[in-house]
């Protein structure tokens, strides 16, 4: 049975191969067992249900929490060539009836029905009436009231299965457990602890940071202009910080929509809409948005306020990157959030939780000032043991220098101090600027002895400069009516001279993804055929199977279905239009296709005569050829050129490096390699002028080592 399995994966999905958990879960669902799969977002949990449903006769059941999301996961699988229909309120009576009739004709390979559905006996009384083999539950933690996210409805779960004929097996899945979370639902659903799929919670394609002691709004204005045309979300912790940020923003002239309980059904779910079509890039929103969101394109998540908790954090950050693409998450921290938090979970809860949501918080608080690894400080959370530092995240690659400031902070310091420790950081910020403002002369502040004591900064800078002594806790604030500052003990010991204050540079903002012209056109293409069939872009084509056309530029259909993401279905909906975008695109950019074909395309063949390929290219380097020319020959890259020559010279063959190497760069290599050592090529590149390719510095040094050709 797993052998078919595999054949759905590629007929239907278009993937070569499983992914870690994948097969076990599906093993273990096909030999009848109930069985958890706890995976992290993005980890592949609808392949878990999706591949036995076809598999097995009759219909699976998916029970799914969000009814505006389930018409996405339908239309996935039907732009899969996957027969699946949906249930929950907003269909009609009618179309009730007929999707009903369907599926007792065993039309259907799934069928998804919200939880609450679940509710009427006597809808479960027509599911007797189907041939169900197995029931997947979706967000199965939404069962415990451990988790985030308890719905009662998932207690009625278990009650079906149990009334159901044929004694069908469940399939719980989830991202977020806690060991607690994850024994309340293998107890509730009748599953064995030992029917355990638990993959790592690393996820190797997103990027951690948290951004303090920064503006937040000067760093999210640079960062949406870098990423304009990247999907990503902004959550706030309340309604009226998502309103003011949507309303900034769109004054800023960004593309934004937003989402938050306080607005109506309808026009939430039109903001979505235009999220999931790609219409706007950009979400601000509070945590009401995302659940079930299937949308695998986006690029980054940004807190603009500390999240509640780990949990909540790491399934509303794990949001990003679905397709498997690189993306970011960042926190953008301030101390004074932590009020906020601490406030809402003291008017939400009840007496008796609160202790342990604030013993959350401060985890979370620890997560935004640790200065280790973010992802293993994550996944250690998670209960996972011996994580190794990620080497992606803002800490792992942080290098930058740090400043002594410790004049400046007590400059400031003695300031609030001056004033009395009753004002904000913006008029304080005035002060030390030695702004005119009529309010500072009312107070009579421009008396004071650091009036106008950095007044070569921007009072912007100065503001910034003083949320980074609060993340220091050196300031601390106070929550009135306005907030205000004072100086902590910590502050007071800077003062004295006690201690010093090193400040690092800001945090530049970066693009998260590589321009690529090519990739923009199937992105557009995209779009239009998504508007066309009435459905997100993401469910035609994943970003990743858009960058894998990309990389492989297939010109034929049997190329098109080597792109990952690529099954039969989808070859002869959209092969067509892709190919012909493609084709136009090589037409206009006939190096680059050379070179893809050179990487990939005749890779198949390459291998069958990997023996000989290095002898061909040294024949011709023989006759004179140079490794640029021996590449257009040979269809190959320069840089597949040079790899063969250097193991022409590792097998003993006399390469001529004059031909590789000009003898103008030679000094300069030998110096390069003098500072900067031989271990690295990127160093040395860094020293070179720029026309040393990475190839001839390879050459280089090879022919160092063995040592001839100087
Ligand atoms: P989850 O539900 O765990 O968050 P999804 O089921 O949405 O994750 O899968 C995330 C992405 O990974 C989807 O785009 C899916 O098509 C892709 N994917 C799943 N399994 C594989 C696989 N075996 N090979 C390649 N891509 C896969
Ligand atoms: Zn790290």
């Amino acid at each position: 049975m797993i052998q078919r399995a595999r054949e759905f994966l590629q007929s239907h999905f278009g993937y070569d191969s499983f992914r870690s958990g994948q097969e076990q879960a599906i093993g273990q669902v096909l030999s009848g067992e109930n069985t958890i799969c706890v995976m992290p977002t993005g980890g592949g949990k609808s392949i878990c249900y999706q591949i036995p449903a076809l598999v097995l006769q009759g219909t699976t059941i998916v029970v799914s929490p969000l009814i505006s999301l389930m018409k996405d996961q339908v239309d996935t699988l039907l732009e899969a060539g996957i027969q699946a229909a949906y249930i929950n309120s907003s269909l009609s009576n009618a179309a009730f009836r007929e999707t009903m009739n369907a599926a007792r004709n065993g039309e259907y390979k799934l069928l998804y029905i919200a939880p609450e559905r679940l509710e009427s006996q006597s809808f479960v009384e027509q599911l007797k009436q189907l041939q169900i083999p197995l029931i997947a539950v979706d967000e199965a933690h939404c069962i415990s009231q451990w988790g985030h996210d308890f719905r009662p409805s998932y207690r009625h779960i278990q009650r079906m299965a149990d009334m159901l004929p044929g004694n069908p097996v469940v399939l719980a899945l989830t991202a977020t457990a806690t060991p607690n979370v994850r024994e309340d639902i293998c107890r509730l659903l009748s599953i064995d602890e030992e029917n355990t799929v638990i993959t790592g919670f690393e996820r190797k394609n997103l990027s951690f940071s948290v951004i303090q002691g920064q503006d937040r709004n000067s760093f999210l204005k640079e960062y949406l202009k870098k990423n304009e045309k990247e999907a990503g979300i902004i959550y706030a912790a309340t309604r009226k910080t998502v309103d003011q940020l949507y309303e900034r923003l769109k004054k800023n002239g960004v593309d934004v929509a937003r989402y938050h309980a306080g607005m109506s059904d309808v026009e939430r779910n039109a903001e979505q809409e235009r999220f999931l079509t790609d219409e706007v890039a950009v979400m601000v929103a509070t945590n009401a948005f995302g659940m079930g969101i299937d949308k695998s394109n986006i690029r980054y998540v940004i807190h603009y306020q500390l999240p509640k908790n780990m949990e909540s954090y790491y399934q509303e950050a794990g949001r990003a990157g679905r397709d498997g693409l690189d993306s970011e998450c960042v926190v953008l921290y301030s101390s004074q959030d932590v009020q906020t938090q601490r406030f809402l979970i003291d008017q939400t809860l009840e007496r008796d939780r609160i202790p342990q949501e604030l013993d959350k918080l401060q985890l979370m608080v620890d997560y935004c000032h640790t200065e280790k690894c973010l992802q293993q400080f994550i996944v250690a959370y998670f209960g996972e043991e011996y994580p190794k530092p990620c080497g992606r995240c803002g800490n792992c690659t942080d290098s930058r220098e740090s400043v002594d400031t410790t004049k400046e902070a007590q400059m400031v310091l003695s300031c609030v101090i001056r004033m009395g420790q009753r004002f904000g950081k913006a008029i304080t910020a005035q002060v030390l600027t030695g702004s005119k403002n009529k309010k500072i002369q009312d107070f009579g502040f421009e008396q004071l002895s650091t009036y106008g004591i950095l007044k070569h900064q921007s009072a912007k800078d100065v503001t910034n400069f003083i949320e980074f002594l609060i993340s220091q806790e050196l300031i601390g604030v106070e929550q009135k009516q306005y907030p205000t500052i004072f100086v902590t003990e910590n502050g007071k010991n800077v003062l004295l001279g006690k201690e010093t204050v090193k400040r690092k540079e800001a945090v530049r903002t970066k693009k998260i993804a590589r321009e690529d012209p090519l990739f923009e056109e199937l992105r557009s293409l995209r779009k239009e055929l998504a508007d066309e069939a009435g459905v997100p872009p993401f469910v035609i084509f994943s970003d990743k199977t858009l960058q894998d056309m990309c990389a492989k530029m297939p010109q034929t259909e049997e190329e098109f279905l080597l792109v990952s993401g690529v099954g039969q279905s989808k070859l002869e909906k959209y092969g067509d239009s892709f190919l012909r975008a493609i084709q136009t695109f090589s037409a206009d950019h006939p190096e680059r296709e050379r070179d893809v074909k050179a990487t990939y395309v005749t890779k198949a063949l390459k291998k069958k005569t990997v023996n000989g390929s290095h002898l061909e290219t040294f024949d011709l380097h023989q006759s004179g050829l140079t490794a640029d020319e021996i590449a257009v020959d040979r269809e190959l890259t320069v840089s597949t050129v040079e790899n063969h020559l250097i193991q022409c010279m590792n097998e003993g063959l006399a390469v001529d490096l004059n031909l590789i190497v000009p003898e103008q760069y030679r000094e300069p290599l030998e110096k390069a390699i003098e500072e900067a050592g031989a271990e690295r090529l990127k160093p040395i590149k860094e020293l070179v002028p720029d026309d040393v390719t990475y190839g001839m510095i390879k050459v280089f040094l090879e022919m160092r080592k063995v040592g001839y050709g100087r």
